[in-house]
């Protein structure tokens, strides 16, 4: 009897949760994707295939030729090209499409945000005095700060920023969250951080920064989301399990 055949665009801790989830159930036939960025990528509980597919074209062949019966868009939440992908190839193939997406950080009394759509909107709003910069944005944007050279910047990501930022005063952390509360207050208080940067990409692991902020009184320039209109969307893995549930329910399978 054929399995339901499930395409996971992943890279994210959800997409990790959810292939597990997914894995223990025999009714599915499970396949994570990951785009290759990850020097060292983390073990996987589903088989995984790696690398770009050739555009929303490519994944819309792709679904067809792998006969893919649901593609889940499990990809972070700035990670915009392969979501816009992710909705065209579903449009092309047919095929059903769910996104993944955590839910948005929202703003509460004491915070100082400054809300703007992209990151580059983000550097053209930067103060005119030089500034301590916080960089939590990711490494792969980080590089339009060398636009904003009068500032000191300090960059954090997973992986490092390469080439480094064009500016006489950059500093490099790499981390991976989750980041606690007391270990980000010590930061912005020790690196004297009078700005943040940040992505609203939502999820516990790397708020504790925008808590400190608030409790510092530190503006943070909060760049928000850019999604594509129009695809059913879920905001937990357990969501994501019940519109699999509902959405193969009392179809037969291929081939029966
Ligand atoms: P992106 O700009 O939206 O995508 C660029 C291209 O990378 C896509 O057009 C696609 O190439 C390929 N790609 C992206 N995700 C893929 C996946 N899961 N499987 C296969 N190909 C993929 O993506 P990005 O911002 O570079 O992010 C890349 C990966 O890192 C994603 O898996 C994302 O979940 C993860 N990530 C991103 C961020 C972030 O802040 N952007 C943070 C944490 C993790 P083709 O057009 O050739 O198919």
């Amino acid at each position: 009897m054929d399995k339901h055949r499930i395409l996971i665009l992943g890279g994210t801790t959800e997409a990790r949760s959810l292939a597990a989830r997914l894995a223990g159930d025999d009714r599915f036939d499970t396949t994570l994707s990951l785009a290759g960025r990850t020097a060292d990528p983390r073990e996987q509980p589903v088989p995984v295939r790696i690398g770009g597919f050739g555009g929303a074209e490519g994944l819309a062949r792709h679904l067809e030729t792998e006969q893919v019966d649901l593609l889940i868009d499990a990809t972070h939440p700035f990670a915009a090209r392969i979501s816009r992908n992710a909705a065209e190839a579903s449009a092309r193939s047919g095929k059903p499409l769910l996104a993944l997406r955590r839910p948005t950080w929202e703003s509460k009394e004491g915070d100082l945000w400054i809300r703007v759509a992209s990151v580059a909107e983000a550097v053209r709003r930067l103060p005119e005095t030089p500034t301590r910069v916080f960089l939590a944005i990711g490494r792969q944007e980080a590089y339009q700060f060398s636009a904003r050279p009068e500032h000191a910047y300090l960059v954090r990501s997973v992986d490092p920023v390469t080439p480094p930022l064009d500016v006489p005063d950059a500093r490099y952390v790499l981390a991976c969250g989750p980041f606690g509360l007391d270990d980000e207050l010590e930061l912005l208080r020790g690196e004297e951080i009078g700005l943040i940067v940040a992505k609203n990409s939502g999820g516990s692991a790397t708020h504790a920064k925008i808590e400190a902020a608030r409790a510092l009184s530190i503006p943070v320039i909060m760049v928000e989301r850019q999604e594509p209109p129009g695809v059913p969307s879920v905001p937990t893995v357990e969501a994501a399990l019940a519109h699999v549930a509902h959405l193969f329910s009392g179809e037969r399978k291929r081939g029966v």
